[in-house]
C-alpha cells in the first residue's frame, strides 16, 4: 500500500500536539511552511503496510483567513487534499470547538473527530452521547484522553479505515437564513456558470467566503477572473447594505450566528449536563418554556391564533378602503364610458382584475410583517421544530404549518399569502407538496358559500358544519401531501438538523423593509400576469353574446317600467318598479351568462357533473369560481334569480335555494365539499406558478378539480342511496 496524508487540526490547546506526539513518537520532524515562519510538524505512523503521513496543522478557531495560521491550515487542505482530517476537539468545550469542525464539513473534507479531554468531561459531570453525535454528523467520533494515551488504538484503527476508503469530499450545506440563502444560491449560479475557483473549493463555500469578505479568496478570485469576481462582489455589496439597514449587522455576523445556531441544535440531546444548571444562556432559558413539551404547543397555538386574528382584523380596514376605491373607479368608468364592449372590458376586466390583486395587498403585508417578526426573532424555527415530527410523517416539513394556517387552516384565510409563505421551506419537495395542498383550506371566499348552504339546509348547525369542513380540510391536506410525496414528488426530505438561531429582538425598520420587499414582489410578479388572465376570464364570461332577439324583449320591458316610474308619484309603486328592474337585469345577466363560453361549458358539463348532483346552474357558478371564489355566490345569485319576475318580494338566495326542488341536503354537502377542494382560484394558481412553475400551477388546477369531483361523486352517490 502507499502513503496517505492525514492532517491533524483543531483549536489551539485542544491537545493536538499531545496527540501528534502520542501517534508518531520519535518519527517526526519540525520545519516551516514554505516561505513563512509558521511551524510545520510532520511525522509518520506505520500500520501494517500503510504509511500514514501525519501533518500537525497550526491551531485555528476558524477557516476564514483572519490570521496566518488559519490561512496556512486552509491552503494545506485545498492544495494537498489530505485523505482525512482528524479534528482534535476539547470535549469540555464542545460547542465552541464544533465551530471549526462544521467549517471543515462545509469545505467537504473527509473528517474524523477526536473528542479529547474526556477525563475533564467526566470530572465536570458532563455526559456526551458519542453515538448520537457521530450519527447526526455522519462522521466517526473517537473519545480520547490524549495525555494518557486512552483511545489511541481505536483512533488509529478508524484513521486507517477512513483514509483507505475512497475519499469523498461532500460539502455540508447549512442554511444562513432568509436574507442570505437566496443570495448564496444566486452566487453559486454565477460561480458554477463561470467555473470560478471551483477546482479548488466547493461553490457554496466560495460564495460564503465572498460574503465573509475573505481577503485571500477575494485576491485569488480577482487574479483569476476579474469579471466574475466583481460580479460576486456587487452581489455581496448589495446584500451587505441590505443587512446593515434591516438587521443592523453584516453577513459575516449572520453567518457566524447561524453556524452557532446549527451547532446548538446539532448538540441538542448530545450533551447532557448532570449538575450544572447555571450555564444555560438566555435563549436556552426561553426555550425551556417555549419549546416545553406541553407549554410549547399551547403557546404556539396561541401565537398562531392571535396572528391570524390580527391579520384579518387589521387587514379588513385597508381592504375595505381599497375596495371602495375600486368601486369608485368602476362607477366613474360606468358613468363616463359609453355602454358596450369597451366599458365592460374596462370595468369587469381591468378594474375588477387589478382591484382583485390590490385588495390582497393589505392582507399580504400584515401577514408578512408578522411572519418577518416570527422569523427574525427566531420563534419560527422553534415552531417548526415542535411540529416537524407530525408533518414529517406526511412528507411535509415543520415550516409547512404557517402556509396552512394562513391559507385558511383557521377558516377565513387566503391561499395567496399562504402559498407565498412557503418560501420559508427550503426543501423543494416539501415546498411543492405544501403549496399544492394549501389551497384545500377554507379561505375567506369559500366561507360565505358554506354559510349560505348550511343556512338553507342545516339551519342552527352552521358552526358545526364549518368545524367539520375545517377539520376535513386539514385531514385532506395532510393525506394528499402524503399521497403526492409518495407518488409524483418523491425524494428524500431535507435532512433535519433544525437550526435554532438565538432569539433576537427584530428592529421595526428591518421588519418594514422585509415586509415591503415581499409585497412589492407580489405586486410586480403577480400583478402583470393576473391582469392578463383577468381579461381572458372576463372574455370567457361575456362572449359570445346572446342573440339580440332574446335580450330585446327584456330591454323593452325595462324601458316600459322606466317609463312607468317617470309617470307615477307613489313611492311604494316606484320601489316595486325598481325591484322589477333589478330582477329583469338579473335575468338579462343570466341569459348572457348561459350564452357565454363559461356558461356553455357549465351546460356542457352537466352530463358529467350530474353524478355529483350538480346541474348547469351550479356548474356555471363553479366555473366562474375559478376566477375568484367570490364569484360562486354572485353567480348563484344570478342563476337562481330566474322565474322570480312576478313575485312581489324577491326572496333571499338562501330561501330560493332551499325551496328549489333540484336541491337537497346531499347535493348541498356534495357541493360544499367540492367548493372546498376543487381548483384554486386563478390568483392562487398564478402564485403557485410564480413560486414553483407553471407545470405545478396547472397541475393544481386539474388535480384538485378531479380529486374534488371524485369525492363529491362518492358523497352524492352514497348519499342518495343510503339517506
Ligand atoms: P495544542 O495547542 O492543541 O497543540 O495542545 P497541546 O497538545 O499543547 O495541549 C494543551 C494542554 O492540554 C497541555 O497542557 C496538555 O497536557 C493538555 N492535554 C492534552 N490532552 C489532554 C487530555 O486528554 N486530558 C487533559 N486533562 N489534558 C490534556
Ligand atoms: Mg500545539
Amino acid at each position: 500500500m502507499g502513503e496517505v496524508t492525514i492532517a491533524l487540526a483543531g483549536n489551539p490547546n485542544s491537545g493536538k500536539t499531545t496527540l501528534f506526539n502520542l501517534l508518531t513518537g520519535a518519527r517526526q520532524h519540525v520545519g516551516n511552511y514554505p516561505g513563512i515562519t509558521v511551524e510545520k510538524r510532520e511525522g509518520y505512523l506505520k500500520v501494517g503496510d500503510t504509511a500514514l503521513r501525519l501533518v500537525d496543522l497550526p491551531g485555528t478557531y476558524s477557516l476564514t483567513a483572519y490570521s496566518l495560521e488559519e490561512l496556512v491550515a486552509r491552503n494545506f487542505l485545498v492544495e494537498e487534499k489530505p485523505s482525512l482530517v482528524v479534528d482534535v476537539i476539547d470535549a469540555t468545550n464542545l460547542e465552541r470547538h464544533m465551530y471549526l469542525a462544521v467549517q471543515f464539513m462545509e469545505l467537504g473534507v473527509p473528517l474524523l473527530l477526536a473528542l479529547n479531554m474526556m477525563d475533564e468531561v467526566k470530572k465536570k459531570g458532563i455526559e456526551i452521547d458519542i453515538k448520537k453525535l457521530s450519527s447526526t454528523l455522519r462522521c466517526p467520533v473517537v473519545p480520547m484522553i490524549a495525555k494518557k494515551g486512552v483511545g489511541k488504538k481505536e483512533l488509529i484503527q478508524k484513521m486507517v479505515e477512513c483514509s483507505c476508503a475512497t475519499p469523498n469530499w461532500e460539502p455540508l450545506s447549512i442554511s444562513y437564513g432568509p436574507d442570505l440563502d437566496p443570495v448564496i444560491e444566486e452566487m453559486i449560479e454565477v460561480i458554477k456558470e463561470n467555473q470560478f475557483l471551483v477546482s479548488l473549493y466547493p461553490s457554496r463555500w466560495i460564495a460564503l467566503k465572498y460574503l465573509e469578505m475573505d481577503e485571500d479568496i477575494l485576491k485569488k478570485g480577482r487574479e483569476l477572473d476579474e469579471e466574475t469576481s466583481s460580479l460576486l462582489e456587487k452581489i455581496v455589496e448589495k446584500v451587505t447594505s441590505h443587512c446593515e439597514s434591516t438587521l443592523n449587522t453584516v453577513p459575516e455576523a449572520i453567518i457566524a450566528d447561524y453556524r452557532f445556531g446549527f451547532i446548538h441544535s446539532l448538540l441538542k440531546g448530545v450533551i447532557k449536563r448532570r449538575f450544572d444548571h447555571n450555564r444555560l444562556d438566555i435563549s436556552d432559558q426561553i426555550d425551556k418554556i417555549l419549546t416545553h413539551k406541553f407549554l410549547g404547543p399551547i403557546f404556539m397555538l396561541l401565537v398562531l391564533y392571535l396572528m391570524f386574528k390580527a391579520t384579518f382584523a387589521f387587514g379588513n380596514y385597508p381592504l375595505e378602503l381599497i375596495q371602495l376605491f375600486f368601486s369608485f373607479l368602476s362607477n366613474l368608468a360606468t358613468t363616463y364610458l359609453p355602454p358596450g364592449f369597451f366599458r365592460s372590458l374596462v370595468v369587469s376586466g381591468i378594474i375588477d382584475g387589478v382591484g382583485g390583486v390590490m385588495s390582497f395587498l393589505p392582507l399580504i403585508m400584515i401577514m408578512f410583517f408578522i411572519l418577518a417578526f416570527l422569523e427574525d426573532s427566531g420563534y419560527m424555527a422553534r415552531m417548526a421544530y415542535m411540529l416537524d415530527r407530525v408533518f414529517r410523517t406526511f412528507g411535509l416539513h415543520g415550516y409547512s404549518v404557517m402556509p396552512f394556517i394562513i391559507s385558511g387552516g383557521i377558516p377565513g384565510g387566503c391561499a395567496v399569502p399562504g402559498i407565498m409563505a412557503t418560501r420559508t421551506l427550503r426543501g423543494p419537495k416539501e415546498k411543492i407538496a405544501t403549496l399544492l395542498t394549501a389551497p384545500f383550506f377554507s379561505c375567506g371566499a369559500k366561507v360565505p358559500v358554506f354559510l349560505l348552504l348550511t343556512a338553507a339546509f342545516f339551519p342552527n348547525s352552521g358552526d358545526r358544519v364549518l368545524f367539520i369542513l375545517t377539520v376535513g380540510a386539514w385531514i385532506v391536506a395532510l393525506l394528499v401531501a402524503k399521497l403526492l410525496r409518495s407518488t409524483i414528488i418523491t425524494g428524500e426530505s431535507t435532512p433535519f438538523v433544525m437550526e435554532l438561531p438565538p432569539y433576537r429582538l427584530p428592529t421595526f425598520k428591518g421588519l418594514l423593509i422585509h415586509t415591503w420587499e415581499r409585497a412589492w414582489q407580489y405586486l410586480k410578479k403577480a400583478g402583470t400576469v393576473i391582469l392578463l388572465i383577468s381579461i381572458i376570464i372576463w372574455a370567457c364570461m361575456s362572449f359570445p353574446t346572446p342573440p339580440k332577439d332574446l335580450i330585446k324583449p327584456i330591454d323593452n320591458q325595462i324601458n316600459q317600467i322606466k317609463a312607468n316610474i317617470a309617470k307615477t308619484k307613489d313611492k311604494n309603486n316606484i320601489a316595486n318598479f325598481k325591484k322589477k328592474i333589478e330582477v329583469l337585469s338579473a335575468k338579462k345577466k343570466e341569459i348572457a351568462l348561459t350564452h357565454s363560453l363559461a356558461g356553455r361549458i357549465g351546460i356542457m358539463l352537466e352530463g358529467l357533473t350530474k353524478f355529483a348532483g350538480f346541474d348547469w346552474k351550479t356548474n356555471i357558478a363553479l366555473v366562474g369560481g375559478i376566477a375568484a371564489k367570490e364569484v360562486i355566490i354572485s353567480t348563484l345569485g344570478t342563476a337562481y334569480s330566474l322565474g322570480e319576475v312576478n313575485t312581489e318580494h324577491a326572496s333571499s338566495l338562501q330561501a330560493r335555494i332551499a325551496n328549489d326542488p333540484t336541491w337537497n341536503k346531499i347535493k348541498a354537502i356534495s357541493f360544499m365539499v367540492f367548493v372546498l377542494l376543487y381548483s384554486p382560484c386563478f390568483i392562487s394558481i398564478v402564485t403557485i406558478a410564480q413560486e414553483s412553475s407553471w407545470k405545478w400551477g396547472i397541475f393544481s388546477m386539474v388535480f384538485n378539480t378531479v380529486f374534488a369531483f371524485c369525492i363529491s361523486i362518492g358523497i352524492y352517490q352514497l348519499g342518495i342511496r343510503f339517506f
